[in-house]
């Protein structure tokens, strides 16, 4: 369900300025309820990275203005009891009404979450101005001036905030500490999934396990790894009875393994190193990719490789030539038959999880972006520029950077991948995913 965001304050403070700055398309929604003589207009709009239903109650104004509980009747009350999130707007430049007071203490009283927005507060004294409405008691005024677009990427970036974190693709919140990594083993039949497993399981704490002499499918497996954490292996499809996978010979199932990408937060890929990575080996990567999931490379079978550094330089092209969109993968060599390397295997897995979990501060991101920009502008559209404004990074899991701007979403796929490439450069993100968002903002 997208939240809702609800625009309230007296007249002519600029909420249908605000509206229109923060709507993506204009679709005014005619509201026949009797009493409400303006519209009330909804649109959906992007807000911080986040898809909301954006509501303008303009049409409160026209109600008696007498009493509070006047102004907050018909589809506009309810419009506000449905509010995921109320920006209340006071203007800047005329200072504060009793108008303005009621609405904050009615707001105060009702404890819907709000957002105090200070709209007119462009140009010089514009933040000052809107120092005074810290009176309302509803927190910290955010000075915007919706006219002149100033100041709205802090009202973006508050909003993201105040939504609170979205549901991640991988469908949870990464807030229980002592919640276990899901954990997917995947690769072609034979690269030695069941000899890493079976290693891993020896030399750290088993919690669950298989039983003896059953196959692993849909077995829950946990364990504690060596750094402490609680790991379970989503992966059990890849695990199954070698017979079968005879019979399939070379056949990697697309699905089964698409289901285990799906359920994990990391990927480890086991990569036969006397084979090299081939095309299937891709597939899966480029799998775990779409799907946001982090991955690690196994690379296995170490022990039995001659020339090692000719191995590792051929793995090293592959990747670079063939799986750009996850530069700098993390891999270990190691050998799952005699247990070398494989102690290097759980460490990775989680640096790169907190890389993929990881969230960066509005201020460097937009430092990141302008220095971006400033060495390589983004190219014309039509023949008409794009300029970007700022960055917010709605959620993290995988890392998602939005970016907002005039015909941002115009921007073609190069251009996209060059702000990826550095975002991943300055942040220091190799081997995780990262989505780009851009929007268009007028
Ligand atoms: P509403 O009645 O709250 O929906 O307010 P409107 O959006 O219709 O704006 C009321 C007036 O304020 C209009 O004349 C707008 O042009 C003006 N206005 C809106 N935002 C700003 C702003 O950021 N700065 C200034 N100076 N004027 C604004
Ligand atoms: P799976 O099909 O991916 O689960 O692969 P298995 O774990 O069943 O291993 C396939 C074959 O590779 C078996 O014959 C293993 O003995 C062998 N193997 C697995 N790991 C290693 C390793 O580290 N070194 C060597 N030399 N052989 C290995």
């Amino acid at each position: 369900m997208t939240p809702t965001v609800v625009i309230l304050g007296r007249p002519n403070v600029g909420k249908s300025t605000l509206f229109n700055r923060l709507a993506q398309r204009r679709i005014a929604i005619v509201d026949d309820t009797p009493g409400v003589t303006r519209d009330r207009k909804e649109a959906p709009a992007c807000i911080g990275g986040r898809d909301v239903t954006l509501v303008d109650t303009a049409g409160l104004e026209e109600a008696p203005p007498d009493t509070v509980a006047g102004r907050m009747r018909s589809s506009s009350e309810a419009a506000l009891r449905a509010a995921d999130l109320v920006l209340f707007v006071v203007d800047a430049r005329s200072g504060l009404t009793p108008a303005d007071r009621a609405f904050a203490a009615w707001l105060r009283r009702a404890s819907l979450p709000v957002l105090l927005v200070a709209n007119k507060a462009e140009g010089r004294g514009g933040a000052a101005a809107a120092m005074e409405a810290f009176e309302l008691g509803l927190g910290d005024p955010i000075a915007i001036s919706s006219e002149h677009n100033e100041g709205l990427g802090a009202l973006h970036e508050a909003v993201a905030e105040a939504l609170g974190e979205p549901p991640d693709e991988a469908g949870e919140k990464a807030d229980d500490p002592d919640r276990p990594l899901r954990l997917a083993i995947v690769g072609r039949p034979n690269a030695g999934k069941s000899t890493l497993l079976n290693t891993l399981l020896g030399e750290e704490r088993m919690i669950t396990g298989p039983e003896p002499g059953l196959t692993r499918d849909s077995v829950a497996v946990e364990w504690r790894d060596g750094t402490g954490g609680r790991v379970r292996l989503v992966d059990t499809a890849g695990m199954r009875k070698k017979a079968r996978v005879q019979d399939r010979l070379e056949q990697m199932s697309v699905a089964s393994t698409l289901g285990a990408l799906k359920e994990a937060e990391v990927v480890v890929l086991v990569v036969d190193a006397l084979l090299g990575m081939d095309e299937q080996d891709l597939r899966i990567a480029r799998l775990a990719e779409r799907e946001g999931r982090a991955v690690v490379i196994a690379f296995n079978k170490w022990d039995a490789v001659e020339d090692r550094a000719a191995t590792r330089r051929q793995l090293d092209d592959v990747l670079t030539a063939s799986l750009a969109q996850m530069k700098g993968i993390s891999v270990v060599p190691l050998s799952a038959a005699t247990g070398r390397g494989v102690d290097r295997l759980m460490p990775t897995v989680r640096a790169t999880y907190a890389l993929w979990n990881k969230r960066i501060g509005t201020g460097e991101l937009n430092r990141w972006l302008e220095s971006a920009l400033t060495r390589h502008p983004p190219p014309a559209v039509d023949g008409r520029r794009v300029k970007l404004r700022y960055a917010t990074m709605p959620k993290a899991r995988p890392p998602t950077i939005a970016v907002f701007g005039t015909r941002a979403e115009e921007l073609p796929e190069d251009y996209r991948r060059y702000l990826v490439n550095t975002f991943r450069e300055a942040f220091a993100m190799p081997g995780v995913p990262i989505r780009l968002q851009l929007r268009g903002t007028r």
